[in-house]
């Protein structure tokens, strides 16, 4: 495995052999890459247009049947066996982000295989992850085929309808990760004072609004997000929900110092930590803002806690909380621990595509300090 031909091109694909000459796989190369060689296939063959037409085929079959309004993701990268290559569904429309050499090559065939067996309006790229630089690549954003998206682009979540900024918003539009979690939260929210922090577009206000809340309050630190919160919560029937633009590591605090109750607190952070370097930090941010909403939430109140930090392993997530739990002298009651929706399937053999943590937790119903 540790010889590498020199005629062989970064960003080739190329037969993989074991120490005793054996065919291992068929893989994509980048000297330049941390990962050298990705695997596509274990079979000996082609990666020509008769492959692509087959995995993303094999990739829809095992999403099975959704309705054309919806959104989901249908190529998870490593979870789908295909390393740098995600497409995301949105009523329609096809997103594009690739973020490897190898796979940079493969996009003519990649477009032309999405247009055949999907046959959708559109597909974007993209492409605009730093992950591309570390393997030489610039930045890439735009149409693959068909017409530019509309701005925003509306699909169908359970009870909600969510617009999809697929040119410029966040990842390729929505966190359809978060699509099943958003819901499985909603199922508590009745007639509680919900606070959603890291709301981005507010996927978890509108459905918590929609099954009933009492009162709904998002706060994200980006404009952008808001005015795309404030836009669907209006389109729910929600046009009074306030949106607030700030840091909720601050507003948290002074929520505290203005003694205020939430009956339900969703914390739904960015990724903290990208690599194990900035782990300790990034363990010391979650175990903060978890502290911080167990001291807000009301006796019996619901905490929503997520991390999709690759490094924090469901199990130092737990712990991180519970540690939160008896600084702020509260007992929790696990109610579900969640991860990604079936269409973000985890490949078992690569821990780190398991990355998305969502714990549903019921705080004591004793008052804090
Ligand atoms: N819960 C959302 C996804 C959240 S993504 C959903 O279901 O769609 C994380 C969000 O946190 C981003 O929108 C980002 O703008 C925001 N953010 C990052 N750091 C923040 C901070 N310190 N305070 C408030 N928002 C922050």
């Amino acid at each position: 495995m540790a010889s590498l031909p020199d005629d062989a091109a970064d960003g080739d694909v190329v037969r993989v052999h074991d120490a005793r000459g054996r065919f291992y796989a068929t893989a994509y190369l980048n000297r330049r890459s941390k990962i050298v060689l990705r695997v596509l296939s274990w079979q000996d063959e082609p990666i020509d247009a008769d492959f692509w037409g087959r995995r993303v085929r094999d990739a829809l079959s095992l999403r099975g049947a959704f309705e054309p309004t919806a959104g989901r993701r249908l190529i998870n990268a490593d979870g789908d066996r295909l390393p740098g290559l995600i497409v995301d569904y949105y009523a329609g429309w096809l997103v594009v982000q690739i973020s490897t050499l190898g796979m940079d090559r493969m996009r003519a065939a990649i477009v032309e295989a999405l247009r055949e067996v999907v046959q959708p309006r559109g597909i974007y790229e993209r492409s605009d992850v730093p992950e591309r630089t570390l393997e030489g690549l610039e930045l890439r954003t735009g149409s693959l085929f068909g017409p530019d998206p509309p701005e925003f682009v509306e699909i169908v979540e359970g009870p909600a309808r969510l617009l999809v900024d697929i040119a410029h918003g966040q990842k390729t539009g929505l966190f359809l990760d978060q699509r099943l979690n958003r819901q499985a939260a909603a199922s508590y929210a009745r007639d509680r004072r919900v606070l959603n922090c890291f709301a981005y577009s507010g996927g978890f206000s509108v459905h918590a609004a929609l099954a009933g809340a009492r009162e709904v309050i998002s706060i994200d630190i980006s404009a952008d997000a808001n005015r795309l919160a404030e836009r669907n919560l209006a389109l729910n029937g929600f046009p009074q929900s306030p949106v607030i633009e700030a840091n909720c590591f601050d507003w948290l605090r002074a929520a505290s110092d203005r003694d205020e109750r939430f009956g339900m607190i969703v914390l739904d952070p960015p990724a903290f930590a990208r690599s194990r370097s900035a782990l300790d930090n990034a363990l010391r941010g979650y175990k903060e803002i978890n502290l911080r909403a167990l001291k807000l939430l009301e006796p019996e109140g619901i905490l929503v806690s997520c991390s999709c930090s690759r490094p924090i392993t469901r199990d130092a997530f737990a712990t991180l909380i519970a540690d939160a739990a008896l600084d702020a002298g509260r007992d929790l009651q696990l109610l579900e621990d969640r991860g990604q929706p079936p269409d973000h399937p985890v490949l078992l053999a690569a821990s780190e595509t398991n990355y998305l943590k969502c714990v549903i937790l019921r705080a004591d119903g004793t008052r804090p300090a």
